[in-house]
Order: C-alpha cells, then structure tokens, then sequence
C-alpha cells in the first residue's frame, strides 16, 4: 500500500479492506475488495474477490488452468460487535484442459454447500452444547434446524475419523432423548473416558451394533477385555455373543440401585401397618452423610424401632459399605459372600430374591470390583447428558440427542477450531 501514511479517503479504504482482508483470514488471490456498513439495517457486507485470472483444477491438480465463469454466493459470518456480517463472493469455475471438467475451486472460508463461514460453524459447535441448540439459534438469530444440520455435519464427518482401535474396557448404559421415551443405549470407553457410540434399543442386537460401529473405526470386538454393564439378560446375552474375550463386570451403580428397590419394596409392604413410616423414603435413600437435622432424628428413631424397614436399610448399607471399601474382586469375594448369608437369612422377601440374583451372577459382580472398570468413570459424562435434555426440555428427533451427546462426551478431536480457541479451553484440530 502506497499510500497509507495519508489521510485522504482512497487511502482509508484501502486500509479498511486490508484490515478486514486479515480479519477475515483471506490470503492472496482471495481479498476484500468492498466493505458495506449500514448500521441502520444491523449488518456489514463484505465483497470478497477472487483476484486472479488462472487456478489449479480442483478436479486433476493442473496447474493454471483458465477460469470459465463465475457463480455469486454468500455466506454468514461471525458478527462484528452487534452487526451481523455476511460475505459475498463470485465464485470461479475452472475449464481445465488437462481432465477437460469445469469445476468450481472451493473457497478457504467454508465448507462446500454450507451458507455460514467455517467460523460461524465453529461458534455454533462451541455454544450448542452449553446452552441449547433453540437459544444458541436464538442468540445467533439463525433457526435452530439450520444449526442442527451444522452440527450433524461437524459431528459425523469428525466421528468418521475418529480411531476406536486402542479401545479395551467399555461401559454400556442407558439414557433417554426425552422425559419417557425410547431408550438410547450409550457405549464409553472407560479408559479413555469418551463416549464411542449411542444408538436406540436396548436389547442384544444393540451390542451387535455397536460391534460392528467399533469395527468400522479399526477397533477389534475380540480386543474388548473387560464390559461394565447392568445385569439385563439381554445385554449379558449380547456381551456373549458379540465380545466373547471379555470378562463381564456389573456396574455398582446399577447392583446398589437393585437393593435400593428391595429396600422400597420392604418399606410400601410395611406402611400399611406402621404408618410412623410415611415420609422416610428420602431419608432411606440417601447417604447418612447428606442426611438434615430432620432426617438424622428420623433414622435415629427407625434404628431403634423393631421394623422390617429399619432391617432392610441396614441390609442395603451393608452392601454399599462393600462398594465402599473392597477396591479388587479378591478383597469383595469375602464381604460379599458374608452380605450373601446375610441376606439368604434376613426373613426378608425382596432381599432374598437379591441374594438370590447376585449369587447367580457373582462372577460379574465380583469383576465391578476391578479397579477403573466399572461406570463410575463415566458418571459424570452421564450427568452432562441428563443435563443438556433438561437444558433442550427433550430432544424431539433422537439423531439430535445422538449428535449432542457425541458433541458434548466423545471427546471428538476432528471439529473446526474454535474462533476462540486461543482463549478457551474448546475442542479442536489436533493434527
Ligand atoms: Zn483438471
């Protein structure tokens, strides 16, 4: 720029365009040739041109090729402060003489077919998960379907290279997309920590399923040395079926949760003849340590009571103090099999009924014993889920819900860079 140390008006502009031409990260031949600020309408529009006579063929790679015509399009971009900003472009075709196509050169700021920058993108990719895609779409005053496609873009083009081959230790759950509906089976890595992979059901073709997905990412089902799970027969029966090396573990979270509902079951039976008991439920099933002033006088009066609940609480205790305490299945097996006489004499129907499962499937439960393979690891990205439908009031279509939770926990390392990944700890490109 010649004349950049004046102050007459050429000058200025020259200078604004340049501005914008680094702003907008456009290098050579692409740069800002006109920039249109109209602030009464909200919005500044900037002319970007392709500054060259020749280019490559995107098709063969020939060098120089003539351009053939030009096709205008226009994307979003980022806003500038309040003003919603939009670039517009005439866009090149080649006529290559080489492979004698005519092709359209792709532009560096975003993505074929896609009417926003790659940046906008990415801001959508950044504040989708930590708000929700309806005030994300507010926020950005773009509709929320719009973004939704955006997102299931990013996230299958990013899952598709995604490697699953070092995957040893998986932890299978389940969520729903929306208050009682359809179950959504979700399938961690528990070493890494990441989600893998999410699919509707909950039977024994849902683990044949997500064999074949770990296939399709270079993972190897037979690799599989260990599956925490709960103790539905159709799982066990998928586990067998599908990852026949791996040692089947039940998770604590699912086994306590059982003694939990024994525990209900002792306390409703009982009620009826000792009233006294209405209004304990919350008491019973928290951790004394949470316990209010209320609740601990409560618990204190029902230890010395003389009822089945008073006996079922401590059963259930028991059991979570093993959870509690043994950290290998060699430290659980003696506690466990104590709990086990214990419960086989109770005089307690619903905790009979338990004894009699867990002992069924000792082995498994002994294996949730081994340290790191159990769903604990993945709690809380269990939680960010529950969270984010609460946030979305339920996911209306399942694929949304799929996307957001891979958005949210797999952990993807393939998704544009953030506009303002320098400043905030966002995924982004790795490679
Ligand atoms: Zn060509």
């Amino acid at each position: 720029m010649e004349d950049n140390g004046g102050l007459s008006s050429r000058g200025c502009f020259l200078m604004i365009e340049t501005l914008f031409t680094q702003a907008l990260g456009l290098v050579a031949p692409w740069q800002v040739d006109e920039v249109i600020f109209k602030p009464e309408n909200g919005r500044i529009d900037f002319e970007v041109r392709f500054g060259a006579a020749v280019h490559a063929c995107p098709a063969c790679g020939a060098a120089a090729q003539p351009l053939h015509d030009r096709l205008a399009r226009s994307w979003r971009h980022l806003d500038f402060f309040q003003y919603e900003a939009h670039l517009h472009a005439e866009v090149p075709r080649v006529a290559c003489a080489g492979c004698g196509k005519v092709t359209q050169v792709a532009v560096p700021w975003a993505r074929e077919g896609s009417r926003f920058t790659l940046l906008f993108e990415a801001l959508t990719l950044m504040l989708a998960p930590t708000m929700s895609v309806l005030a994300a779409g507010r926020l950005l005053r773009v509709r929320s379907r719009r973004l939704w496609r955006v997102i299931n873009h990013h996230v299958g083009r990013a899952r598709d290279q995604e490697s699953h081959a070092r995957v040893r230790a998986i932890g299978v759950d389940e969520t729903a997309s929306k208050r009682g509906q359809t179950y959504i089976s979700v399938f961690y890595d528990l070493d890494a920590q990441r989600l893998l992979f999410a699919t509707p059901g909950r039977d024994k073709a849902t683990l044949g399923k997500f064999a074949s997905d770990l296939r399709a990412h270079g993972g190897q089902p037979t690799a599989i040395t260990h599956v925490s799970m709960d103790m539905s027969g159709s799982f066990q029966a998928g586990a067998a079926e599908h990852f026949p090396a791996a040692d089947v573990c039940f998770d604590r979270f699912h086994v306590v949760a059982l003694s939990s509902k024994a525990l209900d079951e002792v306390r409703r039976a009982e009620v009826k003849s000792a009233p006294e008991l209405k209004g304990t439920r919350w008491g019973l099933h928290k951790k004394p340590a949470d316990w209010t002033v209320k609740q601990t006088d409560t618990m204190h009066w029902l230890q010395r009571s003389n009822l089945k609940t008073a006996r079922a609480w401590r059963i259930k205790q028991a059991l979570r103090s093993i959870y509690a305490t043994a950290t290998t299945p060699d430290e659980a097996n003696p506690l466990l099999k104590r709990w086990l006489s214990w419960a086989s004499r109770c005089r307690l129907e619903p905790f009979k009924r338990l004894g009699r499962t867990i002992s069924k499937h000792l082995p498994g439960v002994l294996n949730g014993f081994h340290p790191g393979k159990h769903n604990g690891r993945v709690e809380a990205m269990n939680r960010a889920l529950q969270e984010a439908r609460a946030r979305a009031r339920g996911y209306r279509r399942v694929e949304n819900f799929i996307a957001m939770a891979y958005l949210i926990a797999g952990k993807l390392t393939h998704l544009p860079a953030s506009p303002f990944a320098p400043f905030l700890p966002v995924p982004h490109e790795t490679t």
